[in-house]
């Protein structure tokens, strides 16, 4: 057999090991991707983008493409039962209400769309999926105690792959540094390692269809949560004019009563259709043409009760989290594991962090996963439940559902999401930047270019590249009170200790971008007021001030709780997370923050 060395295999090729082999491509690792499938998936399944996985694709250069291709959803809706036996409207509401999103709305865009995103970023940068390709043999070729596992360079895993689409030379081992299984909800890799899902399936059996339809409800192009006699459903209006029902069906025939699971043979899409016509009278659905997509689904609720083998073997997405698609939360979480372990992974394969590093992978995103199955469960309780009536007290009401919608806004749109303290979350200097909360995502926000006076929103000078962001905040650098603060700063940061010199490798710019953020009038200051440390390019110098239109800037210190005499050093993780603050004297506290991962 054929035999080959990589530094990650990626087994599965759906949102979450496509965001991971993007992140990566490109940056000098030996990657490879391989799917089962032959084709790329081509209609159907994961379509709701929220507005965090907006900010964290815009950060890899592809938000452009999303907002020309998919729909934004900015209305919900909500109706129940009126008095005449047809539904009745009770609310519209905004879809989102995060007031921090920079794109304030859900988006749909059907999961082989959004898949190619990734496939055509990577393509240029020499990466494409392997297809028709599935693992045979996985192990770890050394004992659990042996100390090669700690060499992040060892090829410590040994995988069998098979070449589905040859009749010869079909199989061939691959010796690899990682193996990340993004093989979804029935994972091979996690099976083939032993680990198991903890939680169970609910009760609870829903139908999804995708169509065009023909109808007069006028809140066809809103997410529409409909609760009536007849049962409920979700409306989520989609690409073009197509729209995708999630039809509740309270028909528990659908389920194998010996297996418990879904017998897709026993529903149809023109059985979705007419159960979602008769939940909409008084209004008319019928469908325009040919059904695009359809399934039938019980909704399970499940976390792995790992995520990794030795650091060295690590599953995501699907693999290890499954809940129920309604919230449209699956492609988000499963793009959000990798997100936040590409970085993790480049930094060890390099040889910059400890493998410690990769421990915070399971910390922070099995915690979320468990905190999304907790959310999932009330969700989908509200969703299935019967509409409370006059003979059915018990039943759930329109202020419920918006209830829960707005108390989970923050989780369900992402952008709430916290990253409890660990090795690389330290919020000890919290109170220098109060609003800028250690552990959640950089608030985006508009400043402006001291040298153009161009604004400028800050996510965009913090790309996905892999490097660290030391944002300096500091009051007008046209006085001393600006002036000399920053260059002791400068000075502080040159000296041998600091983490620019410890951990730059020679060249700090790899691993650290510096921008300088000032208070100073934009007609006042020149970039070539802050010392050279801080604007290793014109672009990294800005002002929190108005632009030219009087549109735009101003109020980003307030927005992030800085005192703007005092100034902060805020550190950006790679991926766009707050990794610690701290006031400008005390660089001691980064140094000490670098120095307990990297290396
Ligand atoms: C009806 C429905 C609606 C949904 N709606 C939403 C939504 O609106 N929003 C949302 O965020 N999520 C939604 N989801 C969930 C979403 O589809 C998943 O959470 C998401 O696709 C998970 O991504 P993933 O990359 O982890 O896994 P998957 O998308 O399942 O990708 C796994 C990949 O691994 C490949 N693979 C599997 N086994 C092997 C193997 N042995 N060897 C090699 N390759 C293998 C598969 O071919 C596939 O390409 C929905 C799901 C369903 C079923």
């Amino acid at each position: 057999m054929q035999e080959s060395n990589v530094d990650l295999l990626i087994i599965g090729a759906g949102p979450s090991g496509l965001m991971c082999a993007n992140a990566l491509a490109g940056r000098g690792f030996n990657i490879r991707v391989v799917d089962k499938r032959a084709v790329g998936v081509q209609a159907g399944q994961a379509d709701g983008i929220q507005p965090r996985t907006h900010e964290i694709l815009q950060s890899y250069g592809l938000m452009e493409r999303l907002l020309r291709e998919g729909v934004e959803i900015h209305r919900n809706a909500f109706y129940n039962p009126g008095p005449s036996g047809g539904i009745q409207r009770v609310e519209r509401t905004a879809a989102i209400s995060q007031p921090t999103a920079r794109y304030p709305f859900t988006m749909c865009r059907h999961q082989g769309g959004t898949e190619n995103f990734f496939i055509d970023a990577m393509r240029p940068k020499g990466l494409e999926v392997e297809r028709s390709t599935v693992p045979t043999v996985l192990e770890l070729s050394t004992s659990t105690d042996s100390p090669e596992l700690l060499d992040p360079q060892a090829n410590s895993v040994k995988v069998v792959l098979q070449h589905l689409d040859r009749t010869e030379n079909d199989r061939e081992v691959v010796h690899a540094k990682f193996v990340l299984g993004t093989d979804g909800a029935h994972s091979w890799v996690r099976k083939a390692m032993g680990i198991r899902m903890e939680g169970g399936h609910t009760d609870f059996v829903w139908g999804v269809v995708d169509f065009f339809p023909d109808t007069n409800f006028p809140d066809i192009r809103a997410r529409t949560v409909i609760h009536s006699t007849h049962g409920s459903i979700l409306v989520v209006p989609r690409e073009g004019d197509l729209v995708r029902l999630y039809v509740q069906l309270s028909d528990m025939d659908v389920v194998d009563k010996q297996t418990n699971r879904v017998d897709k043979a026993q529903a149809s899409p023109e059985k979705l259709i007419e159960t979602a016509a008769r939940i909409l009278q008084p209004y008319y659905l019928r469908a325009i043409g040919d059904v695009q997509w359809w399934t039938v689904y019980i909704i399970g609720q499940r976390v792995a009760e790992k995520f990794t083998v030795q650091d060295r073997i690590l599953i995501a997405g699907d693999a290890c989290h499954t809940h129920s698609p309604k919230a449209g939360q699956g492609m988000n979480a499963s793009m959000g594991d990798t997100h936040n372990l590409a970085w993790k992974l480049a930094y060890v394969l390099r040889g910059w962090a400890d493998m410690s590093l990769l421990r915070t992978y399971e910390a922070e995103r099995r915690k979320f996963a468990q905190d999304l199955i907790e959310f999932d469960k009330e969700w989908s309780t509200l969703f299935s439940g019967k509409p409370r009536t006059d003979q059915h007290q018990d039943g759930v009401t329109h202020e419920a559902t918006l209830g829960v919608f707005k108390r989970f806004g923050g989780f369900s749109s992402g952008i709430g999401i916290r990253y409890a303290p660990s090795i690389i979350v330290d919020s000890k200097h919290q109170a220098c930047a109060s609003k800028l909360i250690v552990g959640e995502r950089m608030i985006p926000h508009v400043f402006i270019h001291a040298a153009d006076a161009k604004p400028a929103n800050i996510h965009d000078l913090l790309p996905s590249d892999l490097r660290f962001k030391i944002l300096v905040f500091v009051a007008d650098v046209t006085t001393d009170t600006g002036a000399v603060p920053l260059r002791k700063l400068s000075e502080r940061m040159g000296v041998e200790s600091s983490f620019l010199r410890r951990f730059g490798h020679g060249n700090h710019l790899e691993t650290f971008d510096i921008l300088c953020i000032t208070s100073a009038e934009r007609d006042k200051v020149d970039y070539t007021d802050v010392p050279e440390l801080f604007r290793s390019h014109w672009s990294k110098v800005l002002v929190d001030d108005v632009d030219y239109s009087g549109r735009c800037g101003g109020g980003g210190f307030a927005a992030y709780g800085i005192d703007p005499k005092e100034g902060a050093i805020v550190v950006v993780r790679p991926d766009g997370y707050v990794g610690t603050v701290a006031p400008l004297d005390r660089v001691e506290d980064i140094d000490a923050y670098f120095a307990g991962f990297m290396l």
